[in-house]
């Protein structure tokens, strides 16, 4: 086994190829991880340890991954204080109509990815729209934190700015969404939010890993010393803990999954979020029906569904969109978040194994922060510098426990 990266190109300061890297992980992180770094040519061989093959087409059913809303909402998750994780999810953001670009030719017959372009913020009573008004002012006034990537080539799009996020009237959100109820005291929308389906997701990034020659080992990895690779990717989401003593915990969340019936009235056109009796609450579109999420506990690692925790949910929901009645309630499933004690991953190379490189601990914006945390590994790889919003994201913030 091995560090060395390989020697650099005299003229673009690049290394060759890792030899071997080893992604240990294979739900969204691990195999995004695993495509680009195929793709980009960093490897010449490419491994993803990942036990679970339980969902469709060999995907892992028990990653958080599989569960998850699928919004990209970095200007809705936006909080004062939170700076450097606003950063890391705008720059994210702007890398994801690239991928999808890239992705296009893996999406297996039938719904698209993509499922929602934008996103409407409600509060319902006073208190909450005090609160959603700072929030969306403070993201409003954030700079720009891609300034200077294009000039790292980090590859990061321009274009997504606080420009598409505005304060609506209550007659322009009827007009956006007229099936939600009239109880917003306060709404935005921003333009270019939205969400992806995870489980298409998911398959997608399968395919397109099988194409670029990633192969999997269908075992758990015990101690990351086994694993005979020249770097080793760790992705293993809330099982990195115990992997490389990093600060992961589970966070549990519970979601709904709702199908349309004939007769049902439309569900929202984009993601609809919004506070109800003070609880977060998610309406998010899927080809033919929608989520609803989230619920929040810190219960370590279980996954069980609870009668309150769907009940809050339908209940918090029906407030919003009153049409939800006549949905089937199709599936109800709880996920683990792998949360970090900043709510910032844990990305790029270890501080002190030279092997290894962090891709964990994204808490609730994994798939959101997919595309940047593939960038940031595939840079590194590549001895190149990475995307700047990932440096306030460096593993070594952190004391290992
Ligand atoms: C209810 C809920 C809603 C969410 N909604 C959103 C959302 O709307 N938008 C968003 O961006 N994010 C959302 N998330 C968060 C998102 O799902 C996670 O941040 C993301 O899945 C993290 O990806 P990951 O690949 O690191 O971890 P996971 O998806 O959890 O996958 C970890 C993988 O590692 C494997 N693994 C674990 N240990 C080992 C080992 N020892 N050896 C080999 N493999 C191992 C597991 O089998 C698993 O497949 C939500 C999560 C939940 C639970």
């Amino acid at each position: 086994m091995t560090a060395d990266p390989g020697p650099a190109d005299p003229r673009t300061g690049a290394r060759s190829a890792a030899r071997r890297v080893s992604v240990v992980g294979g739900s969204v992180i691990g195999l995004a991880c695993a495509w680009e770094v195929a793709r980009a040519g960093a490897a010449d061989e490419v491994v993803v340890h990942e036990p679970d093959d339980s969902g469709p087409g060999g995907v892992p059913a028990s990653a958080a991954a599989w569960v998850a809303g699928g919004m990209l909402a970095p200007f809705s998750e936006a909080w004062p204080g939170e700076e450097a994780v606003f950063a890391l999810g705008v720059d994210s953001l702007r890398r994801w109509p690239e991928m999808l670009r890239a992705l296009e030719p893996h999406v297996p017959p039938g719904p698209p990815v993509r499922t929602a372009a934008h996103t409407h913020m409600l509060a319902v009573d006073e208190a909450d729209a005090r609160d959603l008004d700072m929030a969306m002012d403070w993201a409003a006034r954030q700079p720009d934190p891609t300034v200077g990537a294009t000039r790292s080539g980090s590859g990061s799009a321009p274009g997504i700015t606080a420009a598409d996020l505005r304060r609506v009237t209550r007659r322009e959100l009827r007009e956006a969404e007229p099936s939600l109820a009239r109880v917003a005291r306060a709404a935005y929308r921003m333009d270019s939010e939205g969400a992806v389906d995870n489980r298409v997701l998911l398959a997608a990034l399968t395919r397109a890993c099988v194409a670029e020659g990633v192969t999997w080992v269908r075992s758990a990895v015990s101690s990351l010393d086994h694993v005979d690779a020249d770097h080793v990717v760790l992705a293993a989401g809330t099982g990195s803990a115990a992997l490389a003593g990093l600060p992961v915990r589970p966070v549990k969340g519970e979601v709904l999954r709702l199908r349309a019936r004939p007769g049902c009235e439309d569900p929202p056109r984009g993601v609809v979020r919004a506070f109800v009796r003070g609880r977060p609450l998610y309406l998010v579109p899927r080809e033919g029906g929608l989520v609803v999420g989230a619920t929040q506990y810190e219960h370590g690692d279980d996954r069980q569904v609870t009668v309150a925790g769907v009940r809050d949910l339908l209940a918090d929901a029906e407030t919003v969109f009153p049409g939800i009645g006549e949905f089937e309630l199709a599936e109800t499933i709880a996920g683990l978040r792998p949360m970090s004690p900043d709510n910032l991953p844990f990305l790029g190379p270890d501080p002190t194994d030279p092997r290894l490189v962090h891709a964990t601990g994204h808490g609730r914006n994994g798939i959101a922060l997919t595309p940047v945390t593939a960038a940031t590994v595939v840079a590194h790889l590549q001895g190149r510098p990475g995307p700047p919003a990932a440096l306030a994201a460096s593993p070594d913030r952190v004391r290992r426990g």
